[in-house]
């Protein structure tokens, strides 16, 4: 067994925003060399999350619309009184209760074992950002 660990920086352009890290996710894999195992994704973030679902232009815009829609920016937050890490972003966090940091992902013969219909997503929350990094571990032979 043997352990690559990368990181894959996206910078952000929109408040909310879905962002397709699939292709850079199956670089990186490739470029291990690694055969059969599994890919773990870790957003190092409390405002952006992974998800996975498909890639459909307007679906994708549903999403940042229902996201927006579900935690309103500007509701009455403690957290935005005095925030600690100085933004106003209580809505971004209170979304993150229903997303994952992380994903783990198959892989054998080195490709990933999505489905035909399955993408990989940073989901910005508090964007933009300059720079948001999600790690990714491979675990493999
Ligand atoms: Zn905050």
């Amino acid at each position: 067994m043997q352990f690559t660990t990368v990181t894959i920086r996206a910078k952000t352009v929109k408040p909310v925003e879905i962002i397709d890290i699939t292709a850079e996710v199956a670089a990186a894999l490739a470029a291990s060399g690694l055969d059969s195992g599994q890919v773990t994704l870790l957003s190092r973030h409390t405002t952006a999350f992974i998800n996975i679902n498909e890639k459909e232009e307007r679906l994708i815009e549903d999403m940042e619309t229902f996201l927006k829609r579900l935690v309103p920016k500007d509701g009455n937050y403690q957290h935005n009184l005095n925030p600690i890490d100085g933004r106003d972003n209580a809505h971004s966090h209170l979304l993150g209760i229903f997303m994952n940091s992380s994903e783990t992902i198959p892989f054998a013969a080195g490709k990933m074992l999505l489905g035909e219909w399955q993408s990989i997503f940073l989901v910005e929350l508090d964007g933009p950002r300059t720079e948001r990094s999600v790690l990714m571990q491979i675990a493999g032979i």
